[in-house]
């Protein structure tokens, strides 16, 4: 049936607001009526809130009472596939709609009048008197071509004072006109010269240019090590999406990866395009929202939520680092943009590329199983080989107490100093210890409102919670036993690292990269440049430093602790050190110098840590894919977590058994349901968490089974439940 597309004023309406209902509203349309999908404001008792006409009313309001829309909102209507895809990502995700619609929305002022300003335009008349100061206003016009400006913007881009420019709009040759504050972005050109792509990456680019000139649903995982050029092959494909006439959306992991990757794009297309993350300004934002779905934003270089922009016509989008844990979101709605990219994908029959040096093993299985297709790009560009790994056996090796630095390491180091190579030690802890313990009664500092240990930031002079943020000066004496003076560090975080750098190489320019240590992304961003530019001989960096930038003078990577993420009951722990390990390995030797990777481990047996040194990848694989298969463990089976929690913790307990005793409609899918048992962590920002774990059979219909089971639970007072569906952190 088709869908009623319009509404006549006094018409009954269903409108779909941010505010957490579990239904549509209903109200009238207002004078003039409304389009399906338009962004309204209604009433809401005293206030008046942000919604969408979603459809028609459902009738079931005395109609006596109902009330009128307030107004139309001045931006392009939400197009069906985008109230199709929320509605979807809502059902995948068990959020519920209201949420989703705030995940859409996040952009301020939205419901402001467009703002205006006056610009000025050329009318083609020449003033009565050319002078040196009017040429140059007007040839600044004519550069520009069609932009507008304002008198002031003119007036600083043509180097004179806003007299002139206002004398030549008494004379005629300029007019005033309002025009939207928010500007449409400068058009990218696909056709500016590229780079001239190797064999390899030719026929990649050209794989994924034909699935985008095809103008159907794709998704294709870009598989190469890092430096095989797989941006230099996206950019094709976006390349051939504009050409299209189609927006482009590329989701990176990680902001400080923007600047350089802005300047590449700049590069390619001739003008920047449209930022979407945390770091940008409202006013960035509110541009953004507004061009996108006016179909004026041609690209997009977003963080995740950049997913749920409401694009006019979208052809392609690109998951770089698509195994970056960063892409799921396990607060507030859980979703991973990976998966919702492609489902975003499907309903708007775009093309969707997964680029990874080290793909999950979720994208690897669905390549394997053929629901996607795969490209490699086999080697490295140019000169740049893989770096030689090898493992320091800690076992042999003798050092000093409350050092981590090996002698073999330090060794490989000086090598560098004297070259004057750079090296990266890497080490995933920041901070400057990772437990601060009391020598007389073994008690350590524990964070008031979670259940974890507070870690040392010498650098900020304070221990810290690393759950809640929450932090406290270091104690004298011991909050257990009060003896003082006995409070010590022990085990290395990346600011201790750094002390006993300084101490084995005083000569050495160090840099410590965590992310706590700036203030900014963008100081950060800056820093990183400055690395980049050769500024630091030795760098010290957490995971931030594993993400895909380039340094060219980097010729060794020396991983402290490679044993780090082996350990813990995380079904990823095997998954995510592999990756890591082979990620930071891959920052050594990027330019035209040989790279070494030297990871320290005290069990060089591991089958991880000699998956890694073999570079076997595709043998790793197969052996993960078989140990999850036969544990019925995703991407071969299915699981839920839910998280319950409240500020008392029997009332916790008490709803999660209840929850797992009346199981019926998991077990009617034949779904298992484990605990009620305190979570990981059992205690965070002052509330205690509870956990279910749900493991189903691969192909079931678990949502639908999980919706029917928490229906009837009864959420009294302040108690939470949380979904996370395929949950991918366990705490
Ligand atoms: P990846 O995304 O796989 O890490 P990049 O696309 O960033 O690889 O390429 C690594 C480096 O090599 C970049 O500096 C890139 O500009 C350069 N590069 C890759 N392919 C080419 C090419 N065909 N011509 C010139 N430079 C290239
Ligand atoms: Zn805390």
């Amino acid at each position: 049936m088709q869908e009623q597309a319009f509404f006549n004023e006094g018409e009954r309406v269903g409108v779909l607001t941010t505010q957490p209902l579990d239904r549509c509203l209903d109200y009238r349309a207002p004078e003039g009526g409304c389009h399906l999908g338009a962004y309204v404001e209604v009433p809401l008792g005293p206030r008046r809130v942000l919604g969408v006409i979603w459809g028609p009313g459902a009738g079931d309001f005395d109609s006596a009472k109902l009330r009128p829309v307030n107004r139309v909102l001045d931006v392009a209507p939400m197009r069906d596939e985008m109230r199709q895809f929320l509605t979807k990502s809502a059902d995948y995700t068990l959020t519920p709609l209201p949420a989703m619609l705030r995940l859409a929305t996040r952009a301020p002022g939205l419901s402001d009048p467009v703002s205006m300003r006056k610009v000025l335009r050329p009318t083609g008349q020449m003033p009565d008197r050319m002078t040196d100061a009017r040429e140059r206003v007007l040839s600044a016009v004519d550069e520009y071509g069609g932009l507008a400006f304002t008198a002031k913007e003119l007036a600083d881009l043509a180097g004179v004072t806003t007299s002139v420019v206002k004398g030549l709009v008494k004379q005629g040759a300029l007019r005033e006109e309002e025009a939207p504050r928010d500007l449409p972005y400068p058009r990218l050109d696909p056709d500016l010269p590229g780079k001239t792509l190797t064999d390899d990456q030719a026929a990649a680019a050209n794989t994924l240019g034909e699935g985008v000139a095809g103008g159907r649903y794709g998704t294709t995982l870009l598989k190469g090590v890092t430096g095989s050029g797989k941006t230099e092959v996206y950019l094709e494909a976006v390349a051939a999406t504009l050409r299209a006439g189609r927006q482009a959306l590329v989701l990176l992991p990680e902001i400080a990866l923007t600047a350089e990757f802005l300047k590449r794009v700049e590069q390619r297309f001739g003008a920047t395009p449209a930022e979407w993350h945390s770091g940008a300004t409202m006013t960035e934002r509110r541009r953004v929202w507004r061009m996108v779905g006016q179909g004026k934003a041609q690209l997009v270089i977003g963080a995740r939520s950049a997913l749920f922009l409401p694009y006019q016509n979208l052809g392609l989008i690109i998951v770089d680092e698509e195994h970056d844990t960063s892409y799921k979101q396990d607060e507030g709605v859980c979703y991973n943009a990976r998966d919702m990219a492609v489902l975003r994908a499907a309903m708007c029959s775009a093309q969707v590329v997964l680029a990874s040096a080290t793909p999950s093993l979720e994208t690897w299985a669905n390549a394997e199983a053929g629901k996607y297709s795969r490209l490699d790009l086999a080697a490295r560009f140019g000169s740049a080989v893989l770096p030689e790994m090898r493992a320091i056996d800690m076992r042999a090796e003798k050092l000093p107490a409350s050092t981590w630095i090996s002698p073999s390491l330090k060794q490989a180091m000086s090598a560098r100093m004297e070259r004057g190579e750079q090296s990266l030690l890497f080490l995933n802890r920041r901070g400057f210890a990772p437990v601060t313990i009391c020598r007389a009664c073994g008690g350590h500092v524990t964070c008031d409102h979670c259940d974890s240990r507070m870690v040392e930031h010498r650098f900020m002079k304070r221990l810290m919670c690393h759950q809640c943020g929450e932090t406290k000066p270091v104690p004298d004496a011991c909050p257990t036993c009060q003896v003082e003076g006995k409070m010590a560090p022990v085990g290395p975080g990346i600011e201790r690292l750094g002390e006993e750098t300084a101490a084995l190489f005083p000569e050495a320019r160090i840099a410590v990269l965590s992310s706590d240590l700036f203030a900014s992304a963008r100081a950060l961003k800056q820093r990183i440049e400055e690395i980049a530019a050769g500024e630091a001989d030795i760098i010290l960096g957490t995971q931030l430093v594993a993400k895909g930038h380039n340094f060219p003078l980097l010729t060794l990577v020396g991983v402290i602790d490679a044993d780090l993420g082996l350990q813990g009951s995380d079904l990823r722990a095997a998954e995510r050190t592999f990756q890591l390990m082979r990620q930071v390995a891959g920052r050594a030797g990027r330019a035209d110098r040989p790279g070494e990777a030297l990871m320290q481990t005290f069990q060089p047996e591991h089958p991880v840590i000699r998956a890694i040194l073999s570079g076997d990848e595709e043998a790793f694989w197969r052996a993960e894919a078989a140990e999850r298969q036969a544990a019925g463990v995703p991407p071969y089976g299915r699981m839920a977590g839910i998280v319950l929690s409240g500020p008392e913790l029997p009332a916790v307990m008490d709803l999660g058994m209840a929850l797992a005793r009346n199981d019926g409609p998991l077990r009617q899918i034949g779904a298992q349901v484990f605990g009620p048992a305190p979570a990981p962590i059992a205690r965070i920002r002052g509330r205690h968490r509870v956990r279910l774990l749900i493991k189903a059979s691969k192909g079931t219909p678990l949502q639908d089974a999980i919706a029917r089971w928490i229906k009837p639970a009864r959420l009294k007072g302040d108690l939470r439940l949380s979904v996370d569906i395929d949950p991918q952190n366990f705490f």
